[in-house]
């Protein structure tokens, strides 16, 4: 049995995590401050002597010092505003999660000598110019801009991860997510399947920002959360940045069509002001993955989305 912290629990990929760990019999420790988070997430394992919730910023430098966390064997950090609703709704929040939360949580692994695997993001390549993305690619990023906050705070989580790996000989990794989804998202989470499925289900318009020609890649979260255990796993991964995502691109476009169709809605299709600095393409080279951790998705977008849509239609159905 392994200790493990994951931070952000309590959100979308953190509460997916921490059911899979507690399955396989580890014991969890979450922390959120539950700003994008909710408990309800975390239902299924709140009562499991295994799992210990801790609500608390880990921008708050009294993290160093909270007793539970010491022994720890592996952390994954994931803790930080994903969707653009609500990080660009907190950017200041979002900069510190992912800097100075960033730094807290390689301190932490410094001195109980555990792996960390920081969650970075597709966004590091910005609009990007070279297509699909490898990992070597630096990217195309806006500093001035509402996507800058999260764009370059990742950017910079990723360099507080390097120099802890060099200076400290901490077992650093770097996992670039690509758009990530499944029923575990909010409703209103504001990301384009929750936005999409939701407004299908409900018969209200299916919002398209811009012609929807914009590409996005969809991966399914299981996919993801077996990726990410793999780097964590996998002593090849130590020091590296590798993308986990799903290399099958759609426009957006197509996307609400195929949610129009799979849920068999009578919605309209509208057309709002693409969002500034929206990236165009985004399709993620799976070949470091492939090779050093032997991963690749299994669940296409059609099935993934059959999964959603079921179990989003048992939610509304519920509540
Ligand atoms: P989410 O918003 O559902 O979850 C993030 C969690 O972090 C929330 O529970 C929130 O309350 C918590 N949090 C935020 N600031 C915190 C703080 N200062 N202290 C403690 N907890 C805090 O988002 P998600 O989709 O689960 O994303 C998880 C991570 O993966 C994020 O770092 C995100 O940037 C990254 N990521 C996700 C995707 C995706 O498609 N889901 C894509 C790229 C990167
Ligand atoms: N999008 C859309 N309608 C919505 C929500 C999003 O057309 O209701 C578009 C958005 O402009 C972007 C893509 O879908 O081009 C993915 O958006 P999301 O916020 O899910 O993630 P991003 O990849 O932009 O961070």
């Amino acid at each position: 049995m392994k200790k493990i912290v994951i931070t952000g629990a309590a959100g979308f990929l953190g509460s997916h995590l921490a059911m899979d760990l507690i399955a396989q019999g580890h014991y969890v420790i979450g922390i959120d401050n539950l700003s994008t988070g909710r408990t309800g997430n975390l239902d299924s394992i709140s009562k499991n002597s295994n799992f210990n919730f801790i609500e608390f910023d880990v921008t708050n430098k009294e993290i160093l010092t909270n007793p539970s966390l010491v022994g720890i064997d592996e952390i994954y950090h994931l803790a930080s505003p994903a969707s653009p609703k609500f990080y660009q709704a907190s950017p200041f929040d979002t900069i510190a999660v992912n800097t100075i939360g960033t730094d807290h949580m390689l301190q932490i692994a410094k001195s109980c000598d555990a792996k960390l695997l920081y969650a970075s993001t597709s966004e590091a390549y910005g609009d990007p110019e070279i297509h699909p993305q490898p990992e070597a690619y630096r990217g195309n990023v806006n500093t001035w801009g509402p996507r800058a906050c999260y764009d370059e705070a990742k950017r910079l989580g990723e360099v507080y991860c390097y120099e802890y790996n060099i200076r400290y000989n901490v077992q650093a990794k770097v996992v670039r997510i690509f758009n990530t989804y499944s029923a575990g998202l909010r409703n209103d989470d504001g990301r384009v399947i929750s936005n999409f499925v939701t407004q299908a289900l409900l018969g209200d318009d299916i919002t398209v920002y811009g012609d929807g020609s914009q590409t996005r890649s969809f991966c399914y979260v299981d996919d993801n959360i077996r990726g990410l255990q793999l780097v964590m796993d996998k002593d090849k991964a130590t020091g590296e940045i590798i993308n986990i995502g799903n290399p099958k691109e759609y426009t957006i476009l197509e996307v609400a069509n195929m949610v129009k169709r799979l849920t068999g809605s009578q919605s309209n299709l509208t057309f709002h002001e693409l969002p500034k600095d929206d990236p165009k393409v985004r399709r993620p080279v799976i070949e470091k993955a492939n090779l050093l951790l032997g991963w690749e998705p299994k669940i296409d977008l059609e099935e993934g989305l059959n999964r959603t849509i079921q179990a989003y239609r048992e939610n509304l159905i519920t509540n």
